[in-house]
């Protein structure tokens, strides 16, 4: 049975979707099946996985709107080695679709139902904002990964998705729990970077990963040639961090 994940943070920018096509491709290296979901209209995460968004024939969009099931919809990324249910621009219309609908924030959770035992993970990429959208991903999740830069105002925007996170427990989704913080574009030479990370830790104690993903050129060059930097360039220190953060996925998940 899938462990389904979301990756969310309601700040643009942070590292949400480099977070899900590496860790997607970095479970696969390791031998997991793996399927990831754009639920982002700007649908980044599906050309960062080698599929042409303009030319998909179905996407998470049907799905929402349940004119298609996910084993129609998902594709295979042959170069990356994963699952990939695309997003484009029609999903920002499913938004206003959706309102009149019944169980509106359960249809992604419906529809991945029929999918579980064809993969280990199922990793979501959320777009930056409380929306339908990433409520769909929240109420369908069993948990959070939330990527952040060690910056000073990190903590502060924590404190809206963690209580969002706890509505959505109370209300609507009983599994759903924070997994774990992981620290993203991370550079040791800041000092404030290092004392940000020290926060956190004594903060929220061993819910921060103990992978670190630096900042590294090779992960922000990878998109341009529509692969993850895992796939693009192995050995290139974020894309060894990122399976190391896969291979700690992998443990923790056995752990749960
Ligand atoms: P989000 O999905 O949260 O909006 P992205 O994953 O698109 O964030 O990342 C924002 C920008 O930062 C992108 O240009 C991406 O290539 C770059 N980026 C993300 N992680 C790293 C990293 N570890 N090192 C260097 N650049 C990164
Ligand atoms: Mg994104």
């Amino acid at each position: 049975m899938a462990k389904i994940f979301c990756i969310a943070n309601q700040k643009g920018g942070v590292g949400k979707t480099t977070t899900t096509v590496n860790l997607a491709a970095g479970l696969a290296k390791v031998g997991q099946r793996v399927l990831m979901v754009d639920l982002d209209p700007q649908g980044n995460a599906t050309m960062g996985s080698g599929v042409d968004k303009r030319q998909m024939a179905l996407s998470v969009y049907d799905v929402l709107l349940e004119s298609a099931s996910v084993a129609e919809a998902a594709v295979y990324s042959e170069k990356c080695g994963y699952h990939v249910l695309g997003a484009n621009r029609e999903l920002a219309g499913a938004e206003v679709e959706l309102v009149e609908v019944e169980r509106r924030e359960k249809r992604l959770k419906t529809a991945l139902a029929d999918v579980l035992d064809s993969y280990d993970f199922v990793l979501i990429d959320c777009p930056p904002s409380l929306s339908m959208l990433t409520l769909n991903g929240l109420c369908a999740a069993h948990g959070v990964i939330v990527p952040m830069q060690c910056e000073y105002f990190a903590l502060e925007g924590l404190t809206d998705l963690v209580n969002t996170i706890k509505q959505v427990h109370a209300n609507l989704n009983k599994d759903l729990a924070i997994i774990g913080l992981l620290r993203v574009m991370f550079d040791p030479r800041i000092t404030l970077q290092q004392q940000v990370s020290d926060q956190l830790k004594a903060h929220f104690g061993d819910k921060v990963f103990d992978t670190v993903i630096p900042r590294n050129v090779r992960l922000a060059e990878a998109p341009s040639y529509g692969l993850p930097g895992v796939v693009f360039d192995p050995a290139a220190r974020g894309s060894q961090a990122f399976v190391a953060f896969a291979k700690e996925m992998v443990d923790r998940i056995d752990k749960l």
